[in-house]
């Protein structure tokens, strides 16, 4: 069974980069539903301009449509590892991934939990400036608002079934891409 991962954690946590080094050095397939979202934007699909009135307010899109686009990114893989980034961000996402998994062959295997501290999170943010339409102080303490009541419940849904892997995010790059090989050991 292949082996699939969960990356978690809140806005500006390195997720994105980590994900991206589990697929450019460990040979892990990525799937970011950001960038998903993002690129449905950009080419101007229904999906995209739906999603968008929701990612410029710094809310979740919901679970429906980003259901529909992991199931479709999840089928279109092939047998090796991947690398989920930014799903499951709610609990229902969580059981649909399940099946998901299971119905493609598939095994969880963790969940890292890459935890970084509200301020921090706050700094980062301000400090970036990539262009992003949701990146400003406003919609990034309100996407940790939604973190912390959305997404945060899944911490313990994972830890539950002794999935959950924590690496301290507040360290460099390097230094969180050691903790998230040895997590998944
Ligand atoms: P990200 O690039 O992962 O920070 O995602 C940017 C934005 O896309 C989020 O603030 C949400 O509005 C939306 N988004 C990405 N993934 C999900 C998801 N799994 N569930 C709901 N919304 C999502």
């Amino acid at each position: 069974m292949s082996a699939t991962v969960v990356l978690l954690g809140p806005p500006a946590c390195g997720k994105g980069t980590q994900a991206e080094r589990l697929r450019d050095r460990a040979g892990f397939a990525l799937v970011a539903t950001g960038d998903l979202l993002r690129e449905a934007r950009a080419a101007g699909t229904e999906l995209g301009a739906r999603a968008a009135v929701f990612m410029d307010r710094g809310v979740l899109v919901p679970d429906e449509l980003i259901i529909g686009i992991v199931a479709e990114a999840v089928g279109a893989l092939g047998s090796g590892p991947v690398v989920l980034d930014g799903v499951s961000r709610t609990v229902p996402q969580a059981l649909e991934l399940d099946a998901l998994v299971r119905a493609h062959e598939r095994e969880l295997t963790a969940a890292i939990l890459i935890d970084v501290p509200d301020d921090e999170v706050v700094r980062r943010i301000a400090g970036r400036h990539q262009g992003r339409t949701d990146d400003t102080p406003e919609t990034a303490r309100e996407r940790l608002r939604v973190y912390h009541r959305e997404t945060e419940p899944l911490v313990r849904h994972f830890e539950a079934r002794g999935l959950l892997r924590r690496v301290d995010g507040a360290q460099d790059a390097d230094s969180v891409e050691d903790g998230v090989r040895a997590a998944l050991g």
